[in-house]
């Protein structure tokens, strides 16, 4: 009988990935701001994650600018940057009809994800979801008819053999379906992946969370208390089944309001609309998508494109001299220092300060969803540290590793799958990145 040691490694996207000696479970907490394990931790209100963090393996990596969901999904499941990958937004420019186009399409993500792969070579993956709109990309070219699975919880009642390689979900939960806006759409993916690993074996599981919660509440309040506790008795629970269990973000959430409580924005279409006429200026927000009642569209990270005569150079001068700014990039520089595809970037990238977010017109963005809550968002560089935990520890080969480069987030899969104690009954063969 074949091992795991036997296999030959999965290539996806130039990386060599090893078989899993048990099951590798990779959990995306969004919205998972390293300030909220450090809060936890200092209270001892999370001792699974605690566990994990002196007896595994703990750090804070780069994660992928902008610090949205869609991007940095797709940088850990496909294990690239998103000049690589082609996702860095949730929305971008088709300047062909100059309408904002929605990037949650499978056609545009480039590449291969690490799940198909693994899948394709045999293994039993699952990937689910809180929100339906990763869905669909993350499980590119997975083939749900060998015993994968791919679904999200907002679509739990609605899953297909043929779609989602599972039907009943609800049922095998034993939950009713979780509201888009509610703590329990994220704990609902984490107990249907307890279910589906006590139910079988399975190689390798992603399981991506959504961060209502973290926009809601900042680490001192009682409910990220309460829904952090919530996470880790899961992850406890996951490890108990046997499971490696390897703990990343999307991205941080900062607190975006003045001393008062009212959100500090720079409604930069506005601005930018007074400055050089209507029309001269198109200014895309790529956190936008169907559910922003928690946020109202506003995060740290803007695309400008260019519409008439105004040019980018003269774009990016009234913009210097905004308060709360931290950078104003053309094209070029923003895809060399924030590794982006070109053909969807746009001629100036804005990013704002920690405490400061960036809106397009004041009248297009609905923040009655906020209803007295601070604005705590995401987007920039501010928010693009997050945590890498795994309940193992490093291999000499990976320690060795982590001492050469800066640790990306989208590295998860490699170091949970190549970077963890080899297996101790025979010595074989080391896979390496076939990448720089
Ligand atoms: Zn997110």
């Amino acid at each position: 009988m074949l091992t795991h040691q036997d296999k030959t490694p999965v290539n996806v996207n130039g990386t060599l990935y090893r078989w899993p000696a048990r099951p590798v479970v990779v959990v995306c907490v969004d919205g998972g701001d390293p300030a909220y394990l450090k809060q936890f931790i200092a209270e001892g209100s999370i001792p699974n994650i605690a566990r994990f963090m002196t007896q595994g393996f703990s750090t804070v990596a780069d994660g992928t600018v902008p610090s949205f969901t869609c991007p940095n999904n797709m940088s850990i499941i496909t294990g690239t940057p998103a000049s690589k990958h082609g996702i860095s937004g949730n929305y971008y420019l088709d300047v062909a009809t100059g309408k904002a186009v929605v990037m949650t399409g499978p056609e545009l993500l480039r590449g291969d994800t690490i799940l198909a792969q693994f899948a394709n070579a045999g293994a039993k993956v699952v990937s689910i979801t809180a929100k339906d709109k990763l869905r669909r990309q993350l499980g590119k070219n997975l083939d749900v008819s060998h015993g994968s699975i791919s679904f999200s919880s907002e679509h739990a009642d609605k899953c297909t053999l043929a779609e989602n390689g599972i039907t009943g979900v609800l049922e095998l939960v034993g939950q009713p379906l979780p509201d888009m806006y509610s703590m329990a759409l994220s704990l609902f993916v984490l107990d249907a992946g307890i279910k589906l690993l006590q139910q079988t074996p399975r190689d390798l599981m992603y399981l991506s969370l959504t961060d209502y919660v973290q926009h809601k509440y900042a680490p001192h309040e009682a409910e990220a208390r309460r829904f952090y506790q919530a996470l880790d008795d899961r992850f406890g629970k996951l490890q108990q089944l046997g499971a490696l269990v390897a703990l990343t973000a999307d991205h941080g959430m900062s607190d975006k309001s003045d001393a008062a409580g009212a959100p500090n924005v720079i409604w930069l279409q506005d601005a930018l609309d007074a400055k050089f006429g209507k029309g001269a200026v198109k200014v895309v927000c790529p956190i936008t998508d169907a559910f922003v009642a928690h946020h109202g569209a506003l995060g740290g990270f803007v695309r400008v494109w260019c519409q008439g005569k105004t040019t980018p150079r003269q774009v990016m001068d009234a913009i210097h001299g905004l308060p709360g700014i931290e950078s104003v990039l053309d094209k070029e520089t923003a895809c060399r220092v924030h590794d982006l595809p070109a053909d969807r970037e746009a001629d100036v990238v804005v990013i704002s300060t920690a405490n400061v977010c960036i809106g397009a017109s004041a009248a297009d963005h609905d923040l009655s969803g906020l209803a007295g809550h601070r604005l705590r968002t995401h987007g920039g560089v501010s928010e693009a540290k997050v945590p890498m935990i795994l309940s193992e520890p490093l291999n000499d080969e990976y320690k060795l590793k982590l001492a050469c480069a800066p640790l990306k987030s989208y590295q998860i899969f490699e170091f949970a799958l190549n970077g963890t104690a080899p297996p101790k009954t025979h010595a074989s063969a080391t896979p390496t990145s076939t990448t720089p």
